[in-house]
């Protein structure tokens, strides 16, 4: 038996072998607690007969656990030096595919449908590189891929926001762009001393699971994700204000928006965030005709 590629000795080997020196611009903090990775691992909740997406295995800590929990694994990595290590400490495991691409230009769906084809049952894990938290979720959340969820390693203040409830000062359109597809919950808070090198920020895992139905259901949601936006602009301003400054024409429209808050039953002097997201599908259903 092979030693776990996430112990701080074998890490320390690997990048001594191959001379690899962190990029910082590439979010590269790379985890050496098997532990914490077999956790990360049990809130994916996989069977045999499930794949696996990962954005960026590094070094293969996370796609070793991955490789031996599931059927499948297609890892998205975009640094080039790390081709040649991951075919080294990869090569016990014969169901892992390394694509070398960055995940926000790759068509994931075409790479779905080549490499995890005839699979029932997908999710993606991953220990998300930082710098791109926000649009590597949101890619995989509007691109309706088939997958059951995500289990995702991240800044513990984006973990905070995306799980939000109303009412709260995290709540914002993040957490309503992200609950509007799934159910979200932060699952684990972790130290920074599990990562090489260590993060600057606090880390947390998510796990979102996709709805089978959106949250709400409204009449164009391009329009339902501007409002909440325009609703979130200020966040000391009331709906009202910040709807007409923020919406396109707002000001002329007063009028309208007042009569579609009341429509939609919110009062005027209410704050963005203490609207639940089946409020804001009724006000931008009431707003729709308006601005259409
Ligand atoms: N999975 C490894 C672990 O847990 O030790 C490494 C995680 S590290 C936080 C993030 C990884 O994502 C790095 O390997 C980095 O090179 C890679 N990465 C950064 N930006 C990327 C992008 N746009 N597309 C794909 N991979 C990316």
């Amino acid at each position: 038996m092979h030693k776990d590629i996430a112990t701080p000795a074998r890490t320390r080997e690997i990048l001594e072998k191959y001379g690899f020196s962190f990029k910082k611009s590439l979010g590269q903090n790379f985890l050496i607690d098997t532990n914490i990775l077999r956790r990360i691992v049990d809130h994916a909740e996989l069977t045999e007969t499930s794949a696996v997406i990962e954005i960026g295995p590094g070094i293969g800590a996370l796609t070793e656990q991955l490789a031996k929990r599931s059927k499948k694994v297609m890892a998205f990595e975009i640094d080039q030096r790390l081709l040649p290590i991951l075919e080294d400490t990869l090569s016990p495991y014969e169901n892992v595919t390394i694509v070398h691409q960055d995940i926000l230009k790759a068509d994931v769906q075409s790479r779905i449908d080549e490499i995890l084809k005839g699979f029932e049952d997908i999710m993606v894990v991953a220990n998300l590189p930082y710098y791109v938290t926000t649009p590597i979720i949101m890619k995989l959340l509007e691109e309706k891929l088939p997958i059951r969820g995500i289990v995702g390693m991240l800044q513990k203040e984006v973990a905070d926001r995306i799980s939000a409830k109303p009412g709260t000062k995290e709540y914002g359109s993040l957490s309503i762009a992200v609950q509007y597809y799934t159910k979200a919950e932060t699952v684990m808070i972790v130290p920074k001393t599990v990562f090489i090198p260590q993060p600057n920020v606090d880390s947390a895992v998510i796990r979102l699971t996709l709805r089978e139905n959106p949250a709400v259901a409204v009449k164009d949601e391009s329009f339902f994700f501007q409002v909440t936006r325009a609703s979130f602009a200020q966040r000391r301003k009331t709906i009202l204000n910040n709807l007409t400054s923020q919406l396109p024409g707002g000001k002329e429209k007063k009028e309208g928006i007042q009569a579609a808050l009341k429509k939609a039953g919110i009062e005027e002097t209410r704050r963005g965030e203490t609207l639940s997201i089946e409020e804001f599908g009724a006000l931008s259903d009431a707003l729709y005709e308006l601005f259409k």
